[in-house]
C-alpha cells in the first residue's frame, strides 16, 4: 500500500450521475499500513521500531496521509474555495505548520488554538474564529491579529464584539453562522444543526444581525456559514444546509442591499473507522457545486477528514485476564489518551503490530479508575499477550486533541513520519509538567 505525495486518496468518476448530495464511496482509507519482516509498518517506518524509541501510549501520524486528504479537498475546490482546517481535532504544531505549508487556512475556538495556529505559521488572513463563547480577551486578541474573520452565534455576542472593535478602534470582519434546523445523521453529541441545539442563529433572526453589523462603522459582514455536525457520511444534509443559508445570502442582498463575500460550509465530512467505504473530500465538494451561485467563494472547515485516518494510537499489551465469562487484554493506554470510545462508543480498527493469526473475543481497557475505561468492548481482537503492540487505527483526529491527565497519567508522545523518515513532534508528558502548576503555588 503506497502513498504518492501530493495526490489525492483514490480517484472519483466526476461525471457519474447520482442523487443530490449523494457522495462517491470508495474504500478511504487506503491507509499506508503493511506488514513486513518486523511486523506492522505505517508508510515505510516499523512501529516496533517506535514503540522501542518513544515508549507507549503513542501517537503516530503519516504527514503524507494528511497532506493527501487536504489535496483532495483542494483540487475539488480549485478557484472557487479555500479549506480552513479545523485546529481542534488535531492541534500539534508541526502538524499545523505541514497544513500551512500546503496552502490552507486554520479555523480556531480558542485564544489556545489561535496561539498554536501563530506558532505554526498561519497569518491573520489564514484564519477564521468559530465557537458560540468567545470572551472579550479572545475578541481583542482576534482583533489585534487580524484575522479573515469571526464567526458570530449570538446578538449578544455581535454587540460585544462592536464594543470590543470600538474601543480597539479596529474593523471587526463577521460572518453569521447560521441554525439552519437541519438535522445531521451521526451520533447525537457530535450533532450541531437542530434548533435545539446551542448552536448557531436561528434563520428568523439572521437579518437582523446583518442588519445591525452594516449599520455599524466598527463591524464589516464578510461571510454568512453553517456547520452542522461531525462524522457526516452523506452529503443531503450539507446540500440542504446550504440551500437554506443561500437563500438568506439573497434575502442580504436584496432586503439589506448587502453582499457577503463568503459562504462557509463548515466541516463535518466522516470517515470510515471500519472497513466499509466512506465519502470522498472531492466527491462531498463535487455534492455541493450545484448550490454554488451569486459569485460567493466557499470557505470549508474539515477536521476529521483531513487528519483521523493518518494517526494511530499504539499501546502496548500488560496483561490479559478472565473472569470466566469474559476476556479482557489491559494496554497502557486508556481512556485519557483516546476518549472517543468511552465518549461516542466508537470502534476503532485495532491491529496487532506482532502478525497474530489467533482471535479473541475480548475487552481492551486501559488502567484507569472508571468502568467506562474501555478501548473496544466485546470485540473480536488479536489474541495478543503481554508485551505485545497494539495499533488503534483512525486515532488522528479527536484523539490526543482530547486527552487529558486523569488519573495523573502523562499524556503521550507524538511523533510524525515522512515516508522513510519520522521525527518526535511532542515530547511525553513529564512528573514536572504534571506536578509543576501546584509546586509552584507552595504550601500557602
Ligand atoms: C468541529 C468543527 C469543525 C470540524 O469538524 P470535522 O467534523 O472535524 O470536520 C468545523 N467547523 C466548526 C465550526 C467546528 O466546530
Amino acid at each position: 500500500m503506497v502513498l504518492r505525495k501530493k495526490t489525492e486518496i483514490g480517484m472519483i468518476n466526476p461525471s457519474a450521475k447520482r442523487p443530490p448530495g449523494a457522495i462517491a464511496l470508495q474504500q478511504f482509507p487506503a491507509l499506508p499500513l503493511s506488514y513486513g519482516a518486523e511486523g506492522l509498518r505505517f508508510e515505510q517506518v516499523d512501529l516496533s521500531e517506535l514503540a522501542g524509541e518513544f515508549g507507549t501510549p503513542l501517537y503516530v501520524y503519516s504527514g503524507p496521509y494528511i497532506l493527501s486528504a487536504l489535496a483532495s479537498y483542494q483540487n475539488a475546490l480549485g478557484e472557487d474555495g479555500e479549506v480552513f482546517f479545523a485546529v481542534k481535532a488535531c492541534s500539534n504544531i508541526w502538524i499545523l505548520r505541514l497544513i500551512q505549508e500546503a496552502g490552507a487556512g486554520a479555523d480556531i475556538v480558542s485564544l489556545g488554538e489561535l496561539r498554536r495556529a501563530q506558532a505554526a505559521g498561519f497569518t491573520g488572513s489564514q484564519i477564521v474564529f468559530s465557537g458560540v463563547g468567545k470572551t472579550k480577551q479572545e475578541m481583542q486578541a482576534a482583533l489585534q491579529a487580524d484575522l479573515r474573520f469571526l464567526v458570530i452565534e449570538s446578538a449578544a455576542e455581535l454587540k460585544m464584539l462592536e464594543e470590543v472593535a470600538r474601543v480597539e478602534g479596529r474593523v471587526a470582519r463577521i460572518s453569521v453562522r447560521v441554525n439552519p434546523d437541519i438535522a445531521a445523521d451521526t451520533h447525537p453529541y457530535i450533532a450541531t444543526g437542530l434548533g435545539s441545539h446551542k448552536f448557531g442563529v436561528p434563520a428568523a433572526e439572521v437579518l437582523s444581525l446583518y442588519r445591525f453589523a452594516s449599520e455599524s462603522p466598527h463591524l464589516e459582514p464578510v461571510a454568512i456559514g453553517f456547520h452542522i455536525g461531525s462524522q457526516i457520511l452523506s452529503g443531503s444534509a450539507h446540500l440542504a444546509a446550504a440551500e437554506r443559508i443561500l437563500a438568506l445570502a439573497d434575502r442580504l442582498r436584496a432586503e439589506l442591499d448587502l453582499s457577503v463575500k463568503y459562504l462557509d460550509a463548515g466541516g463535518g465530512l466522516g470517515i470510515s473507522y471500519d472497513e466499509k467505504l466512506s465519502p470522498h473530500p472531492a466527491s462531498f465538494i463535487e455534492s455541493l457545486r450545484p448550490v454554488l451561485r451569486g459569485g460567493l467563494k466557499w470557505i470549508v472547515e474539515p477536521g476529521r477528514s483531513i487528519c483521523g485516518n493518518a494517526g494511530v494510537l499504539l499501546t502496548r499489551v500488560l496483561y490479559r485476564k478472565t473472569n470466566g465469562k469474559k476476556d479482557f487484554i489491559i494496554c497502557d493506554a486508556a481512556m485519557n489518551d483516546l476518549l472517543r470510545p468511552a465518549l461516542y462508543q466508537a470502534e476503532h480498527r485495532i491491529l496487532a503490530v506482532r502478525e497474530v493469526k489467533e482471535e479473541l473475543r475480548a475487552d481492551l481497557v486501559g488502567p484507569v479508575c472508571e468502568s467506562g475505561d474501555f478501548l473496544a468492548r466485546d470485540r473480536l481482537l488479536p489474541a495478543v499477550d503481554s508485551g505485545d503492540l497494539l495499533a488503534l487505527l483512525s486515532a488522528g483526529a479527536y484523539g490526543f486533541a482530547m486527552s487529558s491527565n486523569y488519573n495523573s497519567r502523562l499524556r503521550p508522545a507524538e511523533v510524525l513520519i515522512d515516508g522513510p523518515n519520522y521525527r518526535l513532534i511532542r515530547q511525553r508528558e513529564t512528573f514536572e509538567d504534571l506536578l509543576g502548576p501546584e509546586l509552584r503555588c507552595g504550601p500557602g
